[in-house]
C-alpha cells in the first residue's frame, strides 16, 4: 500500500504532457496503477470527495487514470472519440486544488477508448458525472486543469464560500457528484 502526495496547483509536473503507456507489464508502470489505486480511496476516505486521479497528479508522466464512479477502474492511453454537442454547466473540482470549485462546461456525453488493466482496447460511453470525471482526468495528461476551463475568473471560488451561497439560495448544488457516502 502506497500513498503518495498529491501535487497542487502550481508544481509545472501539472502543466506537462503525459506520455503513452507502451509496456503495461513495466513494474514501474504496475506500481503507478497500484498507487492511484491507494491515492484515490485514501483521498476519497479524508476528504469525502473524489471519483478520480490521473499520473501526473502524483508525480508521474504516464497516460494513465484511475476512477471509482460505481466501481473502481483503471484506464491506460484513454482518448476521447467522440463528444456529444450538447453540453452541461457544473461546478467541477480537482485534489491538486481541494479547497476551490471552478464552475467549467463539458460535454455531456464521451465516447473513451482505452486500455484496461490486461492491455486489452476497450471503448467506453459516459454520461452524466462519469463523462465529465473523464473529461476532467483525460485533460490532465495533456497538463490542462479545471481553472483553464473556467467559464470566467468570477467562478473559481472557495468551496467554502459556495457552500454558504448554496444554502442562502436553497439550491442543490454539484459537488456531490463525486461525494464519497457516509458510512455511519
Ligand atoms: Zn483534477
Amino acid at each position: 500500500m502506497s500513498i503518495k502526495e498529491i501535487l497542487l496547483l502550481g508544481n509545472p509536473l501539472l502543466r506537462r504532457t503525459s506520455e503513452r503507456v507502451r509496456n503495461l507489464r513495466d513494474t514501474e508502470i504496475q506500481r503507478t496503477i497500484e498507487d492511484l489505486r491507494d491515492t484515490l480511496e485514501n483521498f476519497r476516505a479524508e476528504n469525502r470527495f473524489g471519483g478520480g486521479i490521473s499520473a501526473p497528479q502524483i508525480g508521474v508522466l504516464s497516460r494513465i487514470i484511475f476512477t471509482n464512479i460505481d466501481k473502481p477502474m483503471v484506464l491506460i492511453n484513454p482518448e476521447i472519440i467522440r463528444i456529444s454537442k450538447q453540453v452541461t454547466t457544473l461546478w467541477d473540482d480537482c485534489f491538486s486544488f481541494p479547497d476551490l470549485v471552478i464552475k467549467v462546461k463539458r460535454h455531456a456525453k464521451v465516447s473513451v477508448s482505452y486500455s484496461d488493466e490486461l492491455g486489452k482496447r476497450q471503448v467506453l460511453f459516459a454520461v452524466g458525472k462519469f463523462s465529465e470525471l473523464l473529461q476532467h482526468e483525460i485533460d490532465h495528461l495533456n497538463g490542462i486543469l479545471a481553472v483553464d476551463k473556467a467559464i470566467d475568473s468570477k467562478h473559481i471560488i472557495y468551496r467554502s464560500e459556495l457552500e454558504k451561497i448554496s444554502k442562502l439560495s436553497h439550491e442543490s448544488i454539484i459537488l456531490e457528484r463525486n461525494a464519497v457516502n457516509d458510512k455511519k
